[in-house]
Parts: C-alpha cells; sequence; structure tokens
C-alpha cells in the first residue's frame, strides 16, 4: 500500500512515520508513506498556498490551484483508489472503515488547513471525506497520522504477530480483554489464575467471555451491532 499526503506543514509527519510500527512497515516494504509539500506545487510568489475567503470573513483557505497541481503530479505515476480529505464534517473514521481502506492501494490524504480548502476541491477531486470525531482541529495533519497509522497496522505482516490485530478492540464488535504481563505477583496484586494454568482453551474462552462482559459494561451498542 502506498500513501501520499498532501499537507503545507510537512515537518509535522515527517517524525510521526519515522518510528516504531510505521516505521517497521516501511522498512519491510509492506507500506510506503510520501509526504507532500503543497508549497512546492503553488505558482504564487512567496510560496502562497492559501488567500482570503470571497464573502468576507475571517480565516485562509487553501486555492485549488496548488492542489491541483499536485494531485495531476501524483496521478502522473499511479491509479489512485480513493482521494481523501479529512475534514471534521466528513464519515465519522472507525474500524470498520480503517479495514475497508487497508484493502487499497494507493491513497491520497489532502489535510486542510486553516478554514478548510475551497470547496471546489471537495466537490471535483475529493471521492471520500472523513472526520476523526466531533472536534475541530487547526490542521489535517493528525488526521491524516490517524488514519494512516490505524491503517497500516491492519495490512498483513506489518504486526509481527499477524493475529495481533484481529484481537483489538473494535474487530468483531468487541472491546478487546484485560491484559497482564510479568511479575504475576505484584506486591500482592495478583494475575487471575487462569492465564498462569496453560488451559490453552479455557484461556481464550476466559479472554472471550472478558470481551463480551467488557463490551457489555463500557460500550453495549457495539453488541447490539454485533447481534443485529
Ligand atoms: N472550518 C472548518 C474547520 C477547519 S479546521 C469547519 O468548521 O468544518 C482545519 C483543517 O483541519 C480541516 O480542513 C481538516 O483538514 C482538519 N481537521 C480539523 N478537525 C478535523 C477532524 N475532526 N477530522 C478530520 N480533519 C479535521
Amino acid at each position: 500500500m502506498r500513501i501520499d499526503i498532501i499537507t503545507c506543514l510537512p515537518k509535522l509527519l515527517d517524525s510521526f512515520f519515522a518510528q516504531s510500527i510505521l516505521k517497521r512497515a516501511q522498512d519491510k516494504q509492506l507500506a510506503e508513506v510520501c509526504v507532500h509539500d503543497l508549497r512546492d506545487y503553488t505558482t504564487y510568489n512567496h510560496k502562497q498556498v492559501d488567500d482570503y475567503a470571497y464573502g468576507g470573513g475571517a480565516g485562509m483557505v487553501l486555492m485549488i490551484e496548488p492542489i491541483d497541481n499536485c494531485l495531476k503530479a501524483l496521478k502522473k505515476d499511479r491509479t489512485y483508489d480513493a482521494i481523501i480529505y479529512m475534514s471534521p464534517d466528513g464519515e465519522l473514521f472507525n474500524q470498520k472503515a480503517a479495514n475497508k481502506l487497508s484493502l487499497l492501494h494507493n491513497i491520497i490524504i489532502l489535510c486542510g488547513h486553516y478554514k478548510g480548502v475551497d470547496e471546489r476541491v471537495r466537490k471535483h477531486f475529493i471521492t471520500h471525506e472523513i472526520s476523526i470525531g466531533d472536534y475541530v482541529l487547526s490542521g489535517g495533519e493528525l488526521p491524516a497520522a490517524i488514519v494512516s497509522d490505524a491503517v497500516i497496522r491492519l495490512i498483513p505482516g506489518v504486526l509481527s504477530d499477524e493475529t495481533s490485530a484481529l484481537t483489538d478492540s473494535f474487530q468483531d464488535d468487541l472491546l478487546a480483554p484485560p491484559v497482564y504481563t510479568r511479575p504475576a505477583d505484584y506486591q500482592g496484586i495478583k494475575v487471575p489464575d487462569i492465564l498462569l494454568s496453560g488451559h490453552e482453551g479455557q484461556i481464550e474462552k476466559w479472554r472471550h467471555d472478558k470481551a463480551v462482559e467488557r463490551t457489555s459494561q463500557r460500550r453495549p451498542d457495539l453488541l447490539k451491532d454485533r447481534n443485529a
């Protein structure tokens, strides 16, 4: 999978993708993330990429021309399955959406800034609009990083234990069961005996029961989806 991210603040993203699982995914050539500086695609003076909104009002708007130039340059080299704009009024992102995106090969994510992007970009160039939650951030970089992280860790081979992503919260509409590690007894606070018993079948059943219990306590709405 290749993700091309278009932003006017590329430095915000560089360190995020240079660490941990996302770095490993790229080292193993399972995913490639390329960050593009919108300012490299403007023909305006002083690398300008935004301007005042028509009709007045506070806040700058990202202009259509540099975005179009950047998209055209990217599309010369490959065909994209999705051109996503991160936006608080987009479709709410969740694990199901991450699963769907993880099946695609080439994705572009456009990060807005200031007041957002010229509406004509959204109407004519964008295929998906995604929100990461009902709050407003100052730019689309963190949302783009969140979506990329959630998607890339689902690609087979990215996580060292392949089943690990499948047992995370929200897969199967269940929250994850509690997990423990050494020591088994920390100053009298103990790990449940069952996990030390070595009975694989019973441990699996315990985990499933705990997942259902936790989900019914914290997110009963998920169980309704599961039974639907
Ligand atoms: N004026 C816009 C908000 C602009 S915020 C509005 O009221 O809807 C600036 C940029 O940050 C947006 O263009 C978007 O790319 C990003 N952004 C902010 N909050 C976001 C969220 N919850 N989900 C996804 N992107 C978001």
